[in-house]
């Protein structure tokens, strides 16, 4: 086989990837599957697909990254029970690069119907939280321990939540927020791996994989039946996440309140 020079090489694979991009594929897995397939070096090869089509971080290539995340969620079986009365996963809600991720535990009907997380009664009042804390809903990202909605809407079990972590990981490994706030002592016990009760894992920051994370009430756990009084410790736990984010603490008007 002849030899060529990098750079004849370099024009080569340019030439086909610009190709590809005129056929409309704007984007390739980055890595060593990449790299192992390329007939470039390796080094030559990422630097071309990266000046060529999407940078690898770029938001453009993360957000593919999470569809085809999702689509590997979508397929997912590993919990039968919960695969089989699904009407579909859910996956999340939002976009990389989101500042702050909002953790729940796991769709419930209204989510499992419209494919969305926070939906419902507890994510309407979860939308409540997110205004009166300065931000937009499409600005915060949200998800849950589980992509699938529990039979009755019963507490994931531990070996559900189990096999749901990788897709956590990955997913959050994409987005990469800043901060993450769990919503429920469902979602602190399987995120943080704690046994310890909600009350005490308040008002204190935890770590992730290096990310802060809050501990706060389940919106559910707020509505007017259970115990609304508590929307004001979230509310302490959301000025707390605001402070050291170093944003301003928004005036309570009472049509944002989350009380409302
Ligand atoms: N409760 C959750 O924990 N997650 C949802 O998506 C909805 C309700």
């Amino acid at each position: 086989m002849l030899e060529m020079d990098e750079a004849a090489l370099r024009r080569q694979a340019e030439a086909a990837l610009l190709g590809l991009k005129s056929a409309g594929i704007d984007w390739l897995p980055q890595g060593p599957r990449l790299a192992r397939r390329a007939a470039v070096p390796s080094s030559a090869a990422t630097s071309l697909a990266a000046e060529t089509l999407m940078p690898p971080n770029s938001l453009n290539a993360r957000r593919k990254e999470l569809e085809v995340l999702a689509a590997e969620v979508k397929a997912c079986t590993r919990c039968p029970e919960l695969a089989v009365a699904r009407t579909q996963t859910v996956f999340g809600d939002g976009q990389p690069g989101a500042e702050i991720c909002f953790l729940g535990e796991a769709p419930g009907a209204d989510e499992d119907a419209s494919g969305t997380p926070f939906v419902g009664a507890a994510g309407q009042l979860l939308n409540k939280i997110i205004a009166a804390s300065g931000f937009k809903r499409e600005e915060v990202y949200i998800c849950n321990i589980l992509k699938c909605r529990p039979p009755a809407n019963r507490t994931p079990l531990p070996h559900e939540a189990e096999n749901c972590s990788g897709f956590l990981k990955r997913q959050l490994d994409i987005v990469k927020p800043k901060y993450l706030v769990c919503l429920g002592g469902t979602a602190a016990k399987y995120l943080l791996n704690s046994t310890r009760p909600l009350g005490e894992l308040r008002g204190q920051f935890h770590e992730y994989h290096g990310i802060p994370v809050i501990v706060t009430y389940h919106p559910a756990y707020l509505l007017p039946h259970r115990q609304p009084a508590k929307k004001k410790e979230v509310w302490d736990d959301m000025k707390m996440l605001l402070t050291k984010m170093g944003r301003p603490i928004p005036q309570q008007k009472t049509e944002e309140k989350p009380a409302g």
